[in-house]
């Protein structure tokens, strides 16, 4: 089974590079999410991105359409079919999902408030990427707040940077070259983006303002062209299941369901799975595949549309029977025809330990 699948890994058929954000409280995750959102839902209809559960999808074609003058400014072409934003930053079970190595992400953005530069969480999360080996870009943020700011945000950053008053790019610099000194002695060389020739040696750098939206289509543009580069191998689709349990909650009418990230592979309804328990492996069927209904059918009576079988990447909830003790950051696992399930059961609770020591530290 192992020969089917790398034969069928090419470069023709790669999967959405899944993105998380990182970073020290109140450096603007969440309004950087909401803002890349929010452009793009304006334009509404086709293209435009779809809201999953626990992330956000968005089709190379809108961000193409976001990005063109940055795309034009470097002669670059995407080949990725979209990105998989993850949108609970900072959410708790995210903690676990930081500190298990998991393979849930493959491309990282760790925001950084350029008033403030490296913060203590900057540093615990440079700490979990250099273990994980996970790839990121730093989004150098607040730029707006660089005293004269003028925001020029249909403009590549480089060129709403050059169009600042020369007092503005002194405090760029001199704020840009701070955090590159910090970054150095976190044993980190990094650079702005635009004039990294060397993407393994030096950290991609892109100033952003999620206010003014300067540098927004930079930040899309670079977590698109970045995994070509630097993740080819990793993001060609294969049937290998690579599940994560983000969240376990009870839903109204729903009862306890499961939202997971499915990274690679596929799951079906009726599908026999594991995952890990706080007192034990839990084995259960799925009952049903839910991803939220599209923005402009909200008006419809049901919230979730109904899948009999979903293809990662992508974001989806699981009901299922006896899952109210299930983990998050726990994987899950498909039991087959061919699987042992006392084999499947010891594989699921090896991280039990990892994640435990985290909810009781939380
Ligand atoms: P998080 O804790 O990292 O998710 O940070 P938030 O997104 O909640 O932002 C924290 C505060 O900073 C909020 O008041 C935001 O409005 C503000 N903020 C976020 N991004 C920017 C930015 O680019 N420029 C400015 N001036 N304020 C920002």
């Amino acid at each position: 089974q192992m020969e089917t699948n790398l034969q069928k890994k090419s470069k023709d058929n790669l999967r959405c590079p899944v993105v998380c954000v990182l970073g020290h409280v109140d450096t603007g995750k969440t309004k950087i999410l909401d803002k890349i959102r929010r452009t793009n839902v304006q334009d509404g209809e086709a293209g435009g991105i779809t809201q999953q559960i626990g992330a956000s999808f968005f089709p190379i074609d809108a961000i193409t359409e976001k990005t063109r003058p940055v795309m034009e400014l470097h002669k670059v072409e995407y080949n990725v079919p979209g990105l998989l934003i993850i949108d609970t930053p900072g959410h708790e079970s995210f903690t676990n999902l930081r500190t298990r190595g998991s393979s849930l992400c493959d491309l990282a953005v760790l925001v950084v408030d350029i008033m403030h530069g490296l913060e203590p969480q900057t540093i615990e999360s440079i700490g979990l990427l250099k273990k994980r080996r996970a790839p990121f870009v730093i989004a150098l943020n607040k730029i707006d707040r660089l005293y004269g700011w003028e925001p020029h945000p249909e403009l590549p950053v480089q060129q709403a940077l050059e169009m600042q008053a020369d007092s503005v790019k002194a405090e760029f610099q001199q704020r840009y070259d701070f955090a590159v000194r910090q970054l150095q002695e976190q044993g980190l060389n990094a650079c702005v983006f635009y004039e990294n020739q060397d993407v393994r040696t030096f950290l991609n750098v892109v100033p952003t303002s999620a206010i003014s939206g300067d540098g927004m289509m930079d930040l899309l543009f670079l977590l698109s062209t970045l995994p070509a580069k630097m993740l080819i191998d990793k993001i060609m689709y294969h049937e290998n299941l690579e599940c994560t349990v983000l969240e376990v909650k009870a839903i109204e009418g729903l009862g306890t369901t499961m939202d997971v990230i499915v990274v690679n592979g596929k799951l079906k309804e009726k599908q026999k799975i594991v995952v890990c328990g706080l007192e034990g492996p839990i084995v259960t069927q799925i009952r049903s595949l839910l991803t939220p209904q599209p923005m402009k059918e909200m008006r419809v009576k049901t919230p979730y549309i109904h899948h009999q079988e979903i293809k990662g990447a992508i974001g989806v909830k699981i009901c299922a029977n006896g899952i109210e003790r299930a983990l998050a950051g726990s994987n899950l696992y498909v039991v087959g025809e061919d699987d042992d399930e006392e084999e499947l059961k010891d594989e699921v609770m090896k991280d039990l330990g990892g994640i435990l020591k985290k909810v009781k530290k939380n």
